[in-house]
């Protein structure tokens, strides 16, 4: 399918490895230029290159963090006029809801809530004003369907989405569309930081932990980073244009609930 977004260009955050990667090898496909960020410069400007040099299209890496004013102005002054904005940034660490400190949690506000809310605010005026926008957030199954130990990333997830819900519905007459994407379970050094948690825990192996994991998943598997990139190309593309303040489940069922 053309998703009819050639030669527009998207930030892309958060995107040398995992989901934002997928996402941004996906829109590269479809002929996308890219404006791809993470904190990491040498695994960044690898990505970039091997980006380029598959797809053909242009991918500038700017190397900062996205949840700081500074990085952020850095992604946006590199960026100039955008048309696509994928949202995304390292998710909180797990731990107990008695133990968190007002620190933790602005700080999982600040890079889950606050800094894909400072990065809407910077670019929609501009794709209102030239009438073509698309935003989406990579947010988390947790909020559809608590994660207990992810209390942190639960509640700056949840505001976040509360934000999109009204936003979303105040952008659209301009052709602005927005969503959320919610991942599931997917194989990337995020699932692999938290399986490493279970091992460590129950002495287990990293195998046994995933085997464990992927057991409740009806798929039976992890999804893919290549898989949640094809949505959220998707969610980008000319045909997502009625698609407004949606959250999207990509889990593989694991949610057990009937919408
Ligand atoms: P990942 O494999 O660990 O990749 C994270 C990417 O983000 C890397 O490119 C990393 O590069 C970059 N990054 C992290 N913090 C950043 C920051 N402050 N500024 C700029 N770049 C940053 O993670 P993932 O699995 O793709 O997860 C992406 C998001 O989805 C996270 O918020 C995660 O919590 C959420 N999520 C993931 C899953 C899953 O199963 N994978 C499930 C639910 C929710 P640098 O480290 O070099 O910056």
């Amino acid at each position: 399918m053309d998703l009819g977004i050639r030669g527009k260009k998207a930030i892309v955050c958060a995107g040398s490895k995992g989901l934002g990667r997928g996402c941004a090898e996906a829109l590269a496909e479809a002929g996308v230029d890219l404006v791809l960020n993470a904190r990491g410069a040498e695994a960044l400007a690898e990505t970039a290159n091997e980006i380029e040099a598959r797809y053909g299209v242009t991918v500038i890496p700017v190397a900062a963090d996205i949840t700081t004013p500074e990085g952020r102005a850095a992604v946006l002054d590199a960026a100039g006029e955008v048309d696509i904005l994928v949202n995304n940034a390292g998710g909180p660490p797990p731990g107990l809801w008695s133990d968190w400190s007002r620190d933790d949690f602005i700080k999982a506000l600040d890079g889950n809530m606050l800094s894909p809310i400072a990065m809407m605010q910077a670019v929609m005026p501009g794709m209102m004003a030239r009438g073509w926008g698309r935003v989406v957030n990579i947010t988390s199954a947790a909020v559809r369907a608590p994660i207990p130990q992810l209390g942190l990333s639960n509640a700056a997830r949840a505001g976040l989405t509360g934000f999109v819900a009204g936003t979303a519905r105040q952008v659209a007459h301009a052709g602005v569309t927005i969503n959320n994407m919610l991942p599931g379970i997917h194989a990337t050094d995020r699932a692999d930081a938290l399986d490493g948690a279970v091992v460590r825990a129950e002495g287990i192996s990293l195998d046994e932990a995933r085997t464990r994991r992927a057991a409740g998943i009806p798929a039976r598997r992890y999804g893919t980073a290549s898989e949640f990139g094809a949505m959220c190309a998707f969610l980008c593309s000319q045909h997502a244009g009625f698609i407004v303040g949606q959250n999207i489940l990509v889990d593989g069922g694991a949610a057990n609930q009937t919408m």
